[in-house]
């Protein structure tokens, strides 16, 4: 039987992530975070010293090399640059604007598309990220957008960095976030959009207890729908 593909795009800090995670877990599925791949191919280019806005040249020469992984752990997924598990540093702020910057690269995208299209194939998947249900996955069998109001969405990503102990204030955070969301949305290749035939789901002022909640329903329904 073919496997299940459940893919769920928006904006940054739209709480994807976590709530993927939960969802993919419930389900039995396996949980993949595209965002962590363009956070690795960034992190590589801040390593090398150079500046990612500006030179896409040096990026792409980064590419011909790199090698980068995704393996299941107990915890969720674990991202692997050149053999190093990178997990725990592709968190920072510096990282996600890198991010933001590589990916509008076509050939990044590329190279990390072929990675997750492949890895779409082995199981049931929950995948999140920007361009999954228009670009990578158009023909996924369930596809949500999530978001947020802007200010929902900082304070959540503030509350989780401040978790994982990196201190930068609100404002660090929301302008941040505007800046990668003017980014995503704007570039010419597979940018941040709703996909044709997405359910979107706004969490705005909702816990994120209720947030699981809506999704897990939604996409039970659909499911639900496509086994009739
Ligand atoms: O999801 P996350 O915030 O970790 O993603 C980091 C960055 O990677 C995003 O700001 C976006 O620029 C990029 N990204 C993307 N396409 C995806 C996933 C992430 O362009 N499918």
């Amino acid at each position: 039987m073919k496997n299940i593909r459940i893919v769920i795009d928006g904006p940054a800090g739209a709480g994807k992530s976590t709530i993927s995670k939960i969802a993919a877990k419930e389900l039995g599925f396996v949980y993949i975070d595209t965002g962590a791949m363009y956070r690795a191919v960034g992190l590589k280019a801040l390593r090398a010293g150079i500046d990612t806005k500006n030179n896409h040249a040096a990026v792409i020469s980064l590419m011909d090399g790199v090698a980068i992984d995704i393996k299941h752990g107990g915890d969720g997924q674990l991202v692997y640059l050149d053999g190093e598990d990178v997990t725990a540093e592709l968190r920072t702020p510096e990282v996600s604007i890198a991010a933001s910057d590589v990916s509008a690269i076509p050939e990044v995208r590329l190279k990390l598309v072929a990675l997750q299209r492949r890895l779409a194939e082995k199981d049931n998947i929950v995948m999140d990220g920007r361009d999954i249900g228009s670009y990578v996955l158009p023909d996924a069998e369930v596809k949500i957008f999530l978001t947020a109001s802007v200010e929902d969405r900082a304070k959540r990503r503030h509350d989780e960095l401040s978790e994982k102990g990196i201190q930068v204030s609100l404002d660090e955070v929301r302008s941040d976030m505007e800046y990668r969301d003017k980014n995503d949305s704007a570039r010419d290749f597979a940018p941040l959009k709703i996909a044709d035939g997405a359910m979107v789901i706004d969490t705005t002022g909702n816990s994120l207890e209720q947030s699981v909640d809506l999704l897990i329903g939604t996409i039970k329904e659909r499911l639900r729908c496509f086994s009739r």
